[in-house]
């Protein structure tokens, strides 16, 4: 198959110096990319900004904005067969981006006005074809039951859900903790693995699936 992946978190700058991101490393997508071109699967991995080192074989695209990462997505998911979306994508970016560096000129306080950022996945779900789609959920709370409404709402084949207040689960480290849905309503709670070890399983799954 050929399958694209995303990963990483995304960059919005509101200045050419300052952003908002979140702590996502990619170790995730980057895990997944691999082990579906170890199975023999052509692999697109477009990817945020991280310092993991790409797996051999497979074409990545760096971004680093959510708008940047829409664009590529939309461009190179036509002839993909699925798409697994790791991304830790920005909800939100400033709806201004100053051209200069922004200057503290004495304010004690100043706002900062954010406008939502494109649903990258959610437009897939809209748009699906034949494609199989996975997104992935970082909850604190309500694991199971927010990622179903996510599974549903975004059209998505399976979900894997993780509650990123557990050690050893999402952001940053080598080992996640997951619940897997898929829409015919099976629950997969995963025991803690690798993120590799994990990406296996999923794409074993989707692979059954079809
Ligand atoms: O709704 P929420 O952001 O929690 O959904 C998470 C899933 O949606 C992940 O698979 C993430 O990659 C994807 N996502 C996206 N575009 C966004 C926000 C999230 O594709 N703007």
């Amino acid at each position: 198959m050929k399958i694209l992946v995303t990963a990483g978190p995304t960059r919005e700058f509101l200045d050419p110096v300052r952003f908002l991101s979140n702590p996502s490393t990619g170790k995730m997508g980057y895990a997944v990319a691999r082990a579906a071109r170890r199975r023999g699967h052509h692999v697109v991995l477009v990817s945020g900004p991280t310092h993991v080192v790409p797996p051999k074989g497979v074409q990545t695209v760096r971004v680093l904005s959510a708008q940047e990462m829409f664009r590529e997505v939309r461009r190179r998911v036509r002839g993909c067969d699925g798409v697994v979306m790791t991304a830790a994508v920005s909800d939100y970016q400033p709806r201004h981006r100053a051209a200069q560096k922004l200057k503290k000129a004495g304010k004690k306080r100043w706002r900062l006005e954010l406008q939502a950022t494109p649903d990258i996945l959610a437009h897939l779900g809209r748009h699906k074809g034949n494609r199989w789609l996975v997104g992935f959920a970082a909850e604190t709370q309500n694991l199971v039951s927010n990622a179903r409404k996510k599974l549903v709402a975004k059209n998505l084949d399976w979900i894997v859900a993780n509650d990123v207040r557990q050690p050893g689960a999402g952001f940053g480290s080598d080992t996640n903790r997951v619940v897997v849905l898929n829409k015919k309503g099976n629950i997969f709670k995963l025991p803690k693995m690798s993120k590799l070890q994990l990406a296996r399983w999923l794409l074993g799954k989707v692979e059954q699936d079809l």
